[in-house]
């Protein structure tokens, strides 16, 4: 579609190049320019490169071609084709004498390709120098500022420029990202085993949104590495609470606090049973299940993973199941029982475990920041018979 879009424009683009010309000139026929029938040719021989270039070269940027302009380069963009798509946006701002909100427009456009090309440098020091400006344009260039930060992974000055971009309707949003950003500091901090500045971030991160799961989850974390075992528990059960759907992931800290701190699992267990109450993930079956494994024994332990099947079926629960049965087989049923795992395992191996609820995205590792559309916190476990 976009193809023909690009073919269409740049046709009519030559043309207007030469009617604007034309209306000078008596014998229009005569003043089609060879850029004409040269950018049609490599349109035809499908020569994008060379088309732009002869489109770039017919038609004069000016405030009545300007729109043009700013479609191809928009159009290009839109198609991947950001080198492409810069050199429309340069050559705006080299030939034309714009009125100043045009020309600031064309700027912005140039920092978002210099963004997506990955020209980060480029895209921050423009973008920066329209922050002297005021009204959308600044707003503008401070949400790619905030881009090449993110890109950057430059948490602190994300989380400031975000800081003056949370203002109105989007004070949320901003505060949701700054928020993360935190946490993104908190996480370098915990991995450098400088407990004191992880918790200080992490403050920071509670502060702008006291129902971030995922602070939490650092906040547990941070617990467990000062060995404040019980602390740990009770922080990381208010996940269940504040965001249901993100208790899987708390759960391998959960067991290693139960474990580390050799405390009765009772409470951890009816935790869990909560938990299942609100949410019906098979991770937390699994886990519960494992927990209770030593005290009830294994052929309660298919029975209890059995009865969540027949409620919430899921691959992943299968597998387990039939684990548990392996161990207890011989013969023709043992050899029936592993082809049949793996068949269940193949059906499972390529499939995406979440979601991005925001863009639909779908990946197989849990990521905090969408990938795709860039947001925070959208990622979700996929329930059903291939996810939770
Ligand atoms: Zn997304």
């Amino acid at each position: 579609m976009d193809n023909w879009l690009l073919y269409i424009l740049v046709v009519i683009a030559i043309g207007i190049g030469w009617w604007l010309r034309g209306r000078e000139r008596i014998k229009q026929a005569e003043t089609l320019g060879p850029n004409y029938y040269n950018g049609v040719n490599y349109l035809l021989n499908e020569e994008p490169d060379r088309a732009v270039a002869a489109f770039i070269e017919e038609l004069e940027v000016n405030q009545e071609t300007l729109e043009t302009h700013l479609a191809l380069g928009g159009l290009l963009r839109r198609r991947g084709e950001l080198e492409k798509a810069v050199i429309v946006h340069e050559n705006i701002l080299a030939h034309a004498r714009l009125e100043k909100e045009d020309m600031l427009n064309v700027k912005l456009e140039l920092a978002r390709d210099y963004l997506l090309a990955g020209l980060l440098d480029r895209a921050e020091e423009l973008s920066i120098t329209l922050s002297s400006e005021k009204g959308e344009t600044l707003r503008e260039s401070r949400k790619i500022t905030l881009e090449v930060y993110e890109m950057e992974k430059e948490w602190q000055q994300a989380a400031e420029v975000a800081q003056l971009l949370a203002v109105g309707d989007d004070t949320e949003k901003y505060e949701k990202a700054i928020s993360h950003y935190y946490c993104e500091i908190a996480t370098d901090h915990l991995g450098d085993g400088d407990y004191d500045k992880a918790r200080e971030s992490i403050s920071k991160a509670i502060g702008h949104d006291a129902n971030n799961a995922r602070a939490t989850l650092i906040h547990g974390k941070i617990d467990i590495a000062e060995g404040r075992y019980e602390d740990a528990i009770n922080t990381l059960k208010r996940i269940r609470d504040q965001e249901p759907v993100y208790v899987p992931e708390s759960l391998d800290s959960l067991v290693e606090v139960y474990e580390k701190a050799d405390l009765p699992t009772d409470d951890f267990c009816e935790y869990l049973e909560s938990c299942l109450e609100i949410t019906p993930s098979i991770s937390i079956v699994l886990t519960l299940a494992t927990v209770k494994r030593e005290q009830i024994g294994d052929e309660a332990m298919a029975k209890f993973i059995a009865n969540h099947l027949k409620r919430n079926p899921t691959i992943r629960g299968l597998t387990q199941l039939i684990d548990l049965h392996v161990d207890n087989t011989s013969g023709v049923a043992k050899q029936n029982l592993t082809i049949l795992r793996s068949f269940a395992e193949a059906l499972v191996a390529d499939k995406p475990a979440y979601r991005c609820h925001a863009c639909g995205f779908e990946l197989k590792k849990m990521a905090w920041h969408c990938p795709s559309c860039r947001d925070w916190a959208t990622v979700k476990p996929i329930f059903g018979l291939e996810g939770e």
